[in-house]
């Protein structure tokens, strides 16, 4: 390899275990926000966040589009959040991504201030070059191929020196479809869309050399 590697993480779920349950207190908020937005129950605003998923990808797009909601207010409600109270300091996170040979970016369909309190609270927030957040991905969120391939412009990564971990099984496809090395974190080996499957982000550096030295 000789393009420096650029190392790739999606945040929830991949960089803490969904043990930690950041992810599904901010599911409820979106559900809240989405029941009280449109006066509707619980029923109602879950099929509706599902229509949403699938025509837009993400519950806020459906929410821009059909009811003229601002991205702002809508990620400040749903990420408002006592990040340190639920979220632990992670030093075997922080051991492992030090230990990276390359450049540490992470790419999320969150916030980026909502990202950057996450990983505060882990402990990792300095090990970060960069974070590329709903904002960077104009709303167009993974798996959505549009914000991989500007992800790749913009830090000028080379896709097959790139290697990216993520939990969601839909957002790896883009990701191995334009060239890099894909990870499922938490996934299964026997419906693996990826290139390697890790219990836990932690165990990243057991499959390394099957990115580092494809041909070994
Ligand atoms: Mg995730």
């Amino acid at each position: 390899m000789t393009a420096e590697p650029l190392f790739i993480f999606d945040l929830d779920n991949t960089l803490y275990p969904p043990e930690v349950t950041l992810w599904r207190i901010v599911d409820a908020r979106i559900e809240r926000y989405v029941r009280e937005k449109l006066g509707v129950d619980h029923d109602t605003a879950r099929h509706v966040r599902k229509s949403f998923l699938s025509e837009f990808g993400t519950t806020l797009r459906g929410l821009m589009h059909h009811h003229g909601v601002s991205p702002g207010e809508y990620l400040e409600f749903v990420h408002d959040v006592p990040i340190p109270e639920i979220v632990p300091p992670r030093p075997e996170l922080r051991r492992m991504l030090s230990g990276l040979p390359g450049r540490r970016v992470v790419f999320t369909n969150g916030s980026e201030s909502y990202a950057r309190r996450v990983l505060e609270a882990l402990g990792v927030s300095d090990l970060m070059e960069g974070i590329y957040g709903i904002e960077f991905m104009e709303y167009i969120a993974k798996p959505s191929p549009y914000p991989y391939a500007k992800l790749l412009r913009v830090t000028g990564a080379t896709p097959s020196a790139s290697l990216f971990c993520e939990d969601i099984r839909e957002n790896l496809l883009p990701a191995r479809e334009l060239g890099m090395f894909t990870v499922w974190v938490g996934g299964r080996e026997e419906s693996s869309p990826a290139h390697a499957v890790v219990s836990d982000v932690c165990d990243l550096p057991g499959v390394l050399h099957r990115f580092l030295e494809p041909n070994f």
